[in-house]
């Protein structure tokens, strides 16, 4: 009696399974109502897919499995429980890091086995096998790539990690001939992946190809600048999953070839959102050094005209008398963790008959979605958030509040041609009747430049943490009750 474990066609007909709890969970991420579940459902076939993978393999050591996955999980839930909301590119990023390495390995282990089953069939007099890898050249180009992808996703995500953290320089890092040296690597690796196939054995081509993959993942992110760190680990998360596929090639493994597609296609259209909500290229956000040149918003020395502020206090009295309200929050509210506040807020506001709408700006934060998963932890309604639609409503809005967000709301991306961030779609809040600023201070946001909102007629600065100038804003309204 055969064991329905180790067959073929059962093993695949779990990897399918597993494959369909994938895609409906990633279908389910894309709506933070149905998050939850859809990351529970991808977990649940990722442990499907493991468990047959070990059964099928008559792997049954499960001590060291169970060790291994035991330890793993603990690391993975502690790092989650700790890490800030502000920091989450960067766990990305080394998560992607450790996605890219883990193909890479992949791929080294097969190369030693594919070189010693050659060997075998060398000294077997007679033996009709192959000696090289004419035989198998979808082995032979997917373990090449898996190396390639694989390092530079794993180099080029501790090159983010390192530059979203700040231990790096933030600035793109250019130097004279920079991208010729990039083609002279991919020509190199090209070469050295035709030497290797006419001589396998020669190991030393194959960790020269390790290294110089290593080695472009430095250089194709440092010329990267900061603020473009996020579409970056977008994109090296696009790379990771490509890695798995083509480990999937090498092992032939159906379930690594489609989770890795998935993958690798999320995340090159969650690349092409971000870029779009930045009104850049690709190639720009690549090759542009964006936020290297030093640059300001308006002319030399700064914005003319005068800066007003207000207490929270003055500024509750005039929410009271308000209609409708906008808020635009950015990545201050991140920071000052201010999103129960403006729950509380919202719904004072809504219980004077007050109109609340939000306008979530796509790159707002630090991340993808960052305010959407503030905000749905702080219980507001997903229906009155809204994306740039929102620009059509400032007009007849009495006060657009905008917590910790520069960026996204500076004119200067509409008005001024030589500003970095000219072109790039921005929240009209200047067309509200009244705009209030919460922020610390006058500094500029991520891309570093001033912004000419601060100065206009009907802004008014409310400085201070934006958490508290919120609970101002509810004690100010309480006392008007
Ligand atoms: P910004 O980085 O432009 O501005 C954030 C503002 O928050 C700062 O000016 C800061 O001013 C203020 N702030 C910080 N801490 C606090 C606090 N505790 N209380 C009140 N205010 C605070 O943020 P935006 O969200 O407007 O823009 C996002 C930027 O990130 C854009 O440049 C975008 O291109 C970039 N980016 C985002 C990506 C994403 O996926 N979301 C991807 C790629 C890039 P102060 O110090 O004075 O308080």
């Amino acid at each position: 009696m055969p064991n329905i474990l180790t067959e073929a066609w059962f093993r695949d007909l779990i990897y399918l399974v597993s494959v369909i709890f994938f895609v409906i969970g990633l279908k389910k991420l894309g709506s933070p109502r149905t998050a939850r579940k859809g990351n529970l459902l991808s977990a649940f076939g990722m442990f499907l897919a493991i468990a047959i993978t070990l059964a099928n393999n008559e792997i049954i050591d499960w001590k060291l499995y169970t060790a291994g996955i035991v330890i793993g999980g603990l690391i993975g839930i502690i790092m989650a429980k700790k890490v800030a909301m502000t920091s989450m590119p960067e766990m990305v990023a080394i998560f992607n890091g450790f996605g890219g390495i883990a193909s890479t390995l992949v791929a080294i282990a097969e190369y030693y086995e594919q070189t010693a089953s050659f060997a075998e069939a060398a000294v077997n007099v007679g033996s009709t096998g192959s000696v090289g890898f004419e035989g198998n050249m979808i082995i032979y180009v997917t373990m090449i790539l898996s190396v390639l992808v694989g390092l530079v996703t794993f180099s080029g995500s501790f090159i983010a990690f390192g530059k979203l953290a700040e231990f790096l320089p933030t600035k793109p890092i250019l130097f004279f001939g920079q991208q010729l040296l990039n083609a002279a690597m991919f020509i190199g690796i090209i070469a050295l992946t035709i030497f290797l196939f006419n001589e396998p054995s020669n190991e030393m081509y194959f960790w020269a190809i390790v290294g110089v993959s290593f080695f472009i993942g430095i250089t194709l992110t440092i010329p990267i600048g900061g603020a473009d760190m996020p579409v970056v680990v977008s994109l090296l998360n696009s790379y990771s999953g490509i890695a798995v596929a083509m480990t999937g090639f090498v092992l032939s493994n159906n379930a690594l070839v489609i989770v890795g597609s998935l993958v690798g296609a999320s995340g090159i259209i969650l690349t092409m959102i971000m870029c779009k909500a930045m009104n850049r290229s690709l190639a720009n956000v690549i090759f542009g050094g964006f936020g290297a040149e030093t640059s300001g918003g308006g002319e030399e020395g700064g914005f003319q005209g005068t800066v007003k502020s207000m207490s929270p206090d003055e500024a509750g009295m005039i929410l009271d008398q308000a209609e409708s309200v906008i808020f635009v929050p950015g990545y201050g509210m991140a920071v000052s963790q201010a999103q129960h506040a403006v729950k509380e807020l919202t719904d004072q506001l809504e219980e004077r008959g007050i109109d609340v709408k939000f306008a979530i700006h796509p790159v707002a934060g630090r991340m993808p979605g960052h305010m959407n998963v503030l905000l749905a932890e702080a219980g507001i309604d997903y229906e009155k958030l809204y994306d740039m639609d929102i620009n059509k409503h400032f007009s007849k809005t009495n006060v657009a509040i905008v917590i910790g967000a520069n960026d996204v709301v500076n004119p200067a991306a509409k008005t001024n041609k030589s500003s970095p961030i000219y072109g790039m779609p921005v929240l009209n809040v200047e067309e509200a009747q009244q705009v209030f600023v919460l922020k610390r201070s006058m500094k500029p946001g991520f891309a570093g430049i001033e912004n000419e909102l601060f100065f206009k007629d009907n802004t008014t600065m409310i400085f201070g943490d934006a958490k508290k100038t919120i609970e101002g804003f509810i004690s100010s309204l309480e006392e008007l009750d």
